[in-house]
């Protein structure tokens, strides 16, 4: 199974039929069909990690000041207990416990609902301990590698760049520096530079502001911890929007 890093902008993204809707479902639709999506979200912070574990998962509006439109939304998908058991297990020397009661936040049903609009497919979310450095969430995520072969769609769901009081609602680009670090982070993505992807926070001087704070970023490290030497390494909607926030989404296929 591939993986896939996308970047998630602005929640109505999750409902407005524009072109980065348009390019995540091209996408989607070319993917294999997983047996369930793991989905690692900017959107769910916590001490120790996480995983949901309830057969239904509420789909959870963690965002103010939307249209009633956004807040309408379900997205039906069932969970997977057993999957997360399994999930537990595969992280075993971490602190990692079953959340029964958590539901899916919008990072993770946002990109889900275009992906797989009928919700047929059983979703498990992992929660980011962001107290946590970076490079342990690299490690920790390769040892999600055995969930490819299994059939299990691993999907992060942040933004390289992600600034939100930098952002700027009527530009349509990306300010200087926003483009430079993501293009820093492409380059050191296709050359497969896991150890300056995991110290992201120094990879240019302007990092802190592209990336102020980990939890955009770090799903993205989940994703590229599970590349094989035969991946091939794609990048779609690769856009940077409001000055601040990247859309930049990354696809590893081939070495599943
Ligand atoms: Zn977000």
């Amino acid at each position: 199974m591939p993986a896939i890093f996308v970047g998630h902008g602005s929640p109505m993204n999750a409902i407005e039929e524009n072109e980065f809707h348009r390019g995540l479902r091209e996408v989607a639709d070319r993917l294999p069909r997983p047996k369930a999506v793991l989905c690692v979200s900017a959107h769910w912070e916590t001490r120790g990690i996480r995983i949901t574990a309830s057969t239904r998962p509420e789909t959870i509006h963690d965002f103010q000041g939307f249209p009633e439109a956004l807040f309408a939304v379900r997205y039906p998908a069932v969970g997977d207990p057993l999957l997360a058991r399994r999930i537990a297990e595969h992280l075993s020397d971490a602190k990692v416990r079953l959340d029964p009661d958590r539901g899916l936040d919008h990072g993770c049903w946002g990109i889900l609902r275009i992906m797989y609009p009928d919700a047929d497919i059983p979703v498990v979310e992992l929660s980011l301990d962001t107290t946590s450095p970076p490079s342990f969430h690299f490690r920790l995520a390769k040892k999600l590698a055995p969930l490819r072969t299994e059939g299990v769609l691993i999907a992060g769901s942040g933004n390289i760049v992600h600034n939100l009081r930098r952002i700027d609602f009527h530009r349509p680009n990306g300010f200087d520096w926003a483009v430079r670090f993501n293009n820093e982070v492409k380059k050191r993505i296709l050359a497969g530079d896991e150890d300056a992807l995991s110290a992201y926070q120094t990879l240019s001087a302007e990092a802190h502001l592209a990336a102020p704070s980990p939890e955009h970023f770090l799903p993205l490290l989940y994703v590229l911890a599970q590349r094989q030497p035969q991946d091939r390494v794609s990048f779609f909607n690769d856009k940077t929007v409001m000055g601040s926030i990247s859309m930049t989404s990354v696809l590893l296929a081939g070495g599943e």
